[in-house]
């Protein structure tokens, strides 16, 4: 009998990766539009296993009643894993996820963020569209010889790092598990989190979100922070207290910030909200600010890292069935 998998919060560009990749596999896929909650969890009856997204929420009581159902297997298509309670699954449900599936897209995302940011293009397209050639408010700054302040060095950012390192620009970091040879390879300093703050220019999030790092940039952090600061959050949204962030944006001490993750982004990331009224009040207070670009959780999204997260996602599944190592699996 086949291997059944329900799929949530699956897009049109999802069907179209997973379709093609499971030509390989012959898995019965069945997707779902909305992502895991307690009230959509039954529709998981009768599957082996379900493929779930960043805005799932894969907490004790949703855990409960996928294991209630049997299913056997929760296949993350994503790398992060903090909306799955894994004390919950423990010995109950396998968790694996894609580690990564394309390390190079949102690196660049990051550096689009940054450049953008800082040259304003965003802005000169809209102008030179209407007309208006003027210069004024467009004025950046080079990146050449500035700091660039990376918490967490991990697959991406490592990435990211080479190519700020090519640009010229020094590179403070922080990480918990320091990598001293890739340091010393690229001639970047690792150093506290308060020399970090208090020393770069631009500071780009790549570390996890887990209780360590909820809310590292906050209100205490942002008064350590250099005088017109920008900061770029390509990793969790939860890593930004979002009021802190709006504070310091308001009294100036932030010069701009780059948002590809937002807290509250699971009521509008990756949907088309353009005929409703906002009614998130600090996503709205976010998008009023001229030197904020947010950008809807896209950092992954290269036909490249769509094709390796179907084939990854597909093969772990496999892999369970086989009962091979699973090399991606998530434990506590
Ligand atoms: P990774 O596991 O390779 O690297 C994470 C690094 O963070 C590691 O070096 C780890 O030691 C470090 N770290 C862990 N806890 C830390 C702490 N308390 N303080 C400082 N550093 C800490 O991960 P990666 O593949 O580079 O991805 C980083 C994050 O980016 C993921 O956790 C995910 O949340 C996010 N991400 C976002 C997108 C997107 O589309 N926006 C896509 C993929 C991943």
């Amino acid at each position: 009998m086949n291997y059944k998998i329900a799929f949530f919060d699956t897009k049109p560009y999802d069907e179209v990766s997973f379709n093609q990749i499971n030509q390989k596999f012959g898995f019965e896929i069945k997707y779902f539009k909305g992502h895991l909650n307690i009230n959509n969890v039954p529709l998981t009856k009768g599957f082996d296993a379900v493929c779930i997204f960043v805005n799932a929420v894969a907490n004790a009581e949703v855990i409960d009643e996928l294991a209630k159902n049997d299913v056997k297997v929760i296949a993350l298509r994503c790398a992060g894993y903090n909306n799955v309670d894994l004390n919950a699954a423990k010995n109950r449900i396998k968790v694996v996820r894609v580690p990564a599936y394309s390390p190079y897209a949102v690196a660049e995302h990051t550096l689009a963020l940054m450049l953008t940011l800082n040259r304003k293009t965003h802005k000169a397209y809209n102008r030179t569209r209407e007309g208006n050639f003027a210069l004024n408010g467009l004025m950046g700054f080079d990146m050449h010889g500035k700091t660039a302040g990376i918490i967490g060095t991990g697959k991406i950012s490592k990435i990211l790092i080479q190519t700020l390192r090519t640009m010229g620009l020094k590179v403070l970091a922080y990480d918990i598990f320091p990598d001293y040879a890739f340091a010393e390879k690229y001639e970047i300093e690792y150093c506290s989190l308060d020399y970090l703050y208090a020393n770069a220019d631009i500071i780009s999030l790549h570390c996890p979100l887990t209780k360590d790092t909820e809310y590292i940039i906050n209100e205490t952090s942002i008064a350590k922070m250099k005088n017109g600061v920008m900061i770029i959050n390509t990793g969790r949204g939860k890593l930004i207290d979002t009021h802190a962030l709006i504070q310091g944006l308001k009294s100036k001490k932030i010069g701009a910030a780059g948002l590809d993750v937002y807290e509250e982004e699971s009521e509008y990331f990756f949907e088309d909200r353009s005929n409703r009224v906002m009614d998130d009040d600090i996503l709205a207070r976010l998008l009023s600010f001229n030197n904020v670009i947010v950008t809807s959780h896209q950092a992954f999204f290269t036909q490249e890292a769509m094709h390796n997260i179907a084939e990854t996602t597909l093969q772990n599944i496999q892999d369970f069935i086989d009962e091979k190592p699973l090399v991606n699996e998530v434990t506590v």
